[in-house]
Parts: C-alpha cells; structure tokens; sequence
C-alpha cells in the first residue's frame, strides 16, 4: 500500500488538510523521541503547507507529491537550512543552493520538515558518531539504528516522515532500512545527481528513497532521477510504470553468495531465515544459483581504502577558509590543524588519515592502485554473474543490530558490519533493501541500469516470502 497516494488521495478529497498534516509531523518531530532530528524547517514546511491547502480549496488538482511531507538526510544542500552533516566542523553553514535530487522534489510539491541525523559525513555504520546524540532504533531504542543514514531509516518507520531522502556510499541506506524494517533503495550510480550532496566517496556515493511501500520507493526514485548537467556521471533513464513492476514472471533465476551464507560471522538465525526464503523462491519455480564471491575481508578492505582516499580528498577542502568553524592559530597552518582536528570526529579523522596514508607517495601502488584493481575485478565478477542469473539475492547484514555504545569500541568490528552491502556500491548496481526474509532484512541487487528488475523482484518477493 502506497502511502503517498493514500494521502494524496486524502488531501485531494479534503478528508484531511495539509496543514493540519504537516502540523502533526512536526509535532512528532520536535519530541525528537530518537535523536532523528538535526533541525526542523517548520516555518517553511507550514507556509508550503497552506499554498497546498489553498490550491485544493480553489477547486484545483495537486500533483501526487504535493503536500506530502519528506525528511533529508542532513548532509544535503537545502538553500537557507543548516547542513551540518552532523559534524562541528559544519554545526552552523547554511546552504547557498540546493541539491539537484531535492529540488526535484520540491518541484513536485513535496515538503521538507526536518534535516536528519547520521553518521557524521557518512562515516559509520550506526548513527553513533554524530554531535547530535546516537539515534535511536524504531524497534528497539536500546539498538542502534544503523547508519548512516539512521535519522531518515527511524523517521520513515515511526511515520514521522512519509518518506526520507538518505544516502548510501557502502551501504548507509541499505543497512538502517534492514535494522528499522523499512525498505530503502541505493540505485544505479549516476541514475539520480549527486549535485548539492557532501561528498564522501564520490565514485560510490549514491541518493536513495527510503519508505514503507514499494510503490513509495518507485514514486520518488522517479522523480528524483534524469541526467543533470551538473553531476557528469549521471545518465538519462526511463520512468518506471507501476503496472512493469507487478509484472513479475520475467525473473527467472536469482543467485546468491554461497560464501556469504557458509560462514563462521554470520548469525545462525540470519542464516537460517535466508536459506528458508531461498526455499520459498524455489518452490515458486525460480532456479537458484549459488554463486562464488570474494571473501569478506576483501571486499571490506577495498572499499575502505577507496572510501577513505576520497574521503581525505573530498573533506580537504574543509579547513575554516571557506567553509566550517575556522579556529584561529598562531600561523595559518596551525589555524588548519586546529580546526581539523578540534572539530572533525574522532571517526572521520581516522578516516582522514587512513586515505592520505594509501594515497602518499610509497604506499600508493601497493595499497591504492591495488585496490582500484580488485575494484575492477569485482565489476568483471557481477558482469559474469549477472550473464547467469537475474538477481543476487543477499542478508542486508550478517548480524543483529547491536546495542547503542557497543560499536564505538571496535571500529574494525563494525567495518566488518558492512561485508554484504559494500561490493555492490563497488560495482555500482541497484539494490534495495526489503523488511522481509531475515530479521534485517533481504538486499536484492541486479546488473547495473536494472532498478526495475530491482522493484519487480521486491514485488515478487513481497508475494512469496
Ligand atoms: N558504513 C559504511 C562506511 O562507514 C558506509 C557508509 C555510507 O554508505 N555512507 O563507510
């Protein structure tokens, strides 16, 4: 059940106004109940608001996002509003523009009520590091909710927002959509423009919707996408038709990772419930293919050594001149190192670290330029795959959310958090998450440029699990 055309429908039909709507996701906003809010944008979501009002009381027709309340991740440009990516560094800029993704949205009439907290930068898998408080998992508030795009996972499932704009570099939408039972969509990189996002690994850095419906995710996907003279990677893509995705029979075979499942860090339930579903696919006619993959570790180093080299690329810009809370030194190098390191995270600067290291002159060849390799034959593996089966399917994450404090202590432990969701953002494919099938949840990917294969899978699934 959609819930945006549920409320469009309401709203067109007068059953409920739209300040009334808006008025009462604030209000379940400003409790800040689970650290989700970074800043509210009341005064223009209420003025929005009452233009929606006054159109419907004029006897006009509203577009199926206007007047439906959304939330965004605050590492995104919003002109006027703070966007702090939960960090010091940025706790008091204000955008000057807005990002192409967003302003799409606005377009279409939506309404933004609230910057959302996360991981600082993008940095983290559980919404811990960040200045404004852990956020709290929707299911249980004593667990995390992932990250980290956390905020917008934990509003979209307490419907304090309709639907939530995150992003996902290795996984930020995709694992606090598996933790909080919401489903959340990392597409195609370059499907939707990067431009107005804080950069964090700008090869896999990728905008997504995140929402309670399938047919959410396909309304907002659509809208936010199209090629941007702004953002060179991205491309142009056909709209997705609702009546396409119920259409499920196209999808023949699905693979799966047999080294992800056969292994010693998954949790047993996990494993068990995916095996299960695998079960229900196969009973469904489907042929399942088990499918060889790189070990864990692989895939987990190689993405952190490209995420941090463009991270520590992309954050130097931030040093108090033009941007962020400038701290003043003796000289103007010290005025560098002082604002660095008194205002990024204990996180994001070991990141920073971690990327100039594998890029400087001596390390470079043997750590990043072998990474870029293993990248290239992790393409080739999904090239190969996807030559033999329709979807990967895979758990959003091998364990259970843990609880709030727990991951702080072992950062390696909550990199190795990350194994299933990080070699698709390395290959760049489409992959969505779905509330079903492991208590965190099921990820299905296809071949890059397929997000509808992507849906019509989640539909089949929704059906069958
Ligand atoms: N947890 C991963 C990381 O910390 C992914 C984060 C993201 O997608 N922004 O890099």
């Amino acid at each position: 059940m959609s819930n945006i055309r549920k409320i469009h429908d309401q709203l067109q039909n007068k059953e409920i106004s739209c300040l009334e709507l808006i008025k009462n996701k604030l209000d379940l906003l400003k409790s800040n109940t689970h650290h989700t809010v970074n800043s509210l944008l009341d005064e223009t979501a209420l003025a929005l608001a009452k233009k929606v009002d006054a159109k419907i009381a004029n006897g006009e027709k509203i577009g199926l996002l206007e007047g439906i309340p959304f939330g965004v991740k605050d590492v995104y440009m919003l002109q006027g509003t703070y966007t702090t990516a939960s960090s010091d560094l940025l706790k008091q800029y204000k955008s000057s523009y807005t990002a192409t993704a967003i302003q799409k949205l606005l377009d279409a009439g939506a309404i933004p009520l609230v910057k959302e907290n996360g991981d600082s930068f993008g940095h983290g898998s559980s919404s811990e590091n960040t200045i404004f408080g852990a956020v709290k998992n929707a299911v249980n508030p004593d667990l995390v909710s992932g990250g980290s795009s956390g905020g917008s996972a934990v509003n979209v499932a307490k419907e304090y927002t309709v639907f939530s704009i995150g992003g996902d570099t290795g996984g930020s939408i995709r694992q606090p959509a598996g933790y909080n039972n919401v489903y959340g969509l990392k597409p195609t990189y370059g499907r939707i423009s990067r431009f107005g996002i804080l950069a964090y690994a700008s090869s896999t850095d990728c905008v997504g919707p995140i929402a309670k419906s399938i047919e959410d995710v396909r309304i907002v996907l659509n809208v936010m996408s199209g090629k941007d003279v702004k953002d060179q990677t991205t491309y142009a893509s056909k709209e997705i038709l609702e009546d396409t995705i119920l259409n499920t029979d196209e999808i023949k075979t699905v693979g799966y990772f047999k080294n992800f499942i056969e292994n010693d860090a998954i949790d047993a339930k996990v494993k068990a419930d995916f095996l299960a579903s695998i079960e229900k696919i196969k009973a469904k006619g489907i042929t399942v293919k088990e499918l060889d993959f790189f070990e864990s570790d692989t895939l987990v180093s190689t993405y952190y050594t490209l995420a941090m080299a463009e991270t520590a690329s992309n954050l130097s810009r931030l040093d108090g001149t033009n941007y962020g809370a400038r701290i003043e030194g003796d000289n103007l190098k010290d005025t560098y190192s002082i604002t660095r390191s008194e205002n990024f995270s204990e996180e994001t600067k070991r990141r920073i670290v971690g990327g100039n290291q594998v890029l400087s002159q001596g390390f470079s060849d043997e750590i990043y330029l072998k990474g870029l390799n293993l990248r290239d034959q992790i393409s080739e593996n999904f090239e190969k795959d996807f030559k033999e089966v329709d979807i990967i399917l895979s758990p959003v994450t091998p364990n259970n959310p843990p609880k709030i404090g727990d991951s702080l202590k072992d950062p390696l432990a909550m990199y190795l958090s990350d194994a299933y969701t990080v070699g698709f953002s390395l290959g760049q494919l489409p992959t969505l998450t779905v509330p079903q099938g492991t208590a965190t949840g099921l990820q299905i990917t296809a071949a890059k440029n397929n997000d509808e294969l992507v849906l019509k899978f989640a539909n089949f699934l929704k059906d069958t699990l």
